[in-house]
């Protein structure tokens, strides 16, 4: 059992993303829309239905409630694969690979499975929409290591409160964010001062 907060296993890929982001959505409780955000939870529809099927002999779970009491994770699968003995987790994503966010979610929804019901899972599948492909992902020690020193990063951001500087780079353009964390202003030290001194209190520096 951990000491702390309990990391929800969505924080993984906003972590992955932007450690910013990441302490704008799970310690100040932001959130704000945008086409890829919107687009996602329009394809999520079926797989939020929580309705169980068989497909080409497997039974497919969905919205499958997760948690590990030794890793402090909470969360949902969005498809649990039972194939005879064999537990798949299947995270989807609407787009292209971007990163190694969706197999670190995987991995984490593992994790969290493996405890759950004593098995060994060594492989889940992403299923990317752009491509319409679903991909193995062998859930291997360092990916397994990564998972874990992610969620010890993100429960001490959590315990900390500390919002990390922008990164003001190529992330930005498509961050769901953008508007709020204003990385403009808040990527370099004392560019807040500057736009405060210049705009509110109408002073040159
Ligand atoms: S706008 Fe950039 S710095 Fe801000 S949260 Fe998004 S990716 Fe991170």
């Amino acid at each position: 059992m951990i000491d702390g907060p309990v990391v929800a296993i969505s924080a993984i890929e906003h972590f992955a993303y932007c450690p910013r982001q990441c302490a704008l959505i799970h310690c100040d409780g932001l959130w704000a829309d945008n086409e890829h955000t919107v687009r996602g939870s329009r394809a999520h529809r079926r797989v939020d239905s929580g309705q169980a099927r068989h497909e080409r002999g497997r039974l497919v779970l969905r919205a499958v409630p997760l948690w590990s009491d030794a890793l402090g994770l909470t969360g949902r699968a969005d498809a649990v694969e039972i194939d005879g003995s064999r537990i798949i987790p299947v995270e989807y994503k609407t787009g292209i690979r971007h990163g190694s966010a969706a197999e670190l979610q995987l991995c984490a929804q593992a994790l969290c499975l493996e405890e759950m019901l004593g098995v060994e899972i060594p492989t889940g599948y992403v299923w990317y929409g752009g491509p319409r492909r679903k991909v193995g992902i062998p859930l291997v020690p360092e990916l397994r290591r990564e998972v874990r020193e992610i969620v010890d990063a993100i429960r001490t951001q959590l315990i900390s409160g500390h919002l990390p500087e922008a990164p003001n780079d190529e992330r930005c353009i498509e961050c769901q964010l953008r508007s709020h964390c204003l990385p403009e202003l808040t990527s370099a030290p004392g560019r807040v001062n500057r736009y405060m001194a210049r705009v509110v209190f109408r002073c040159d520096t």
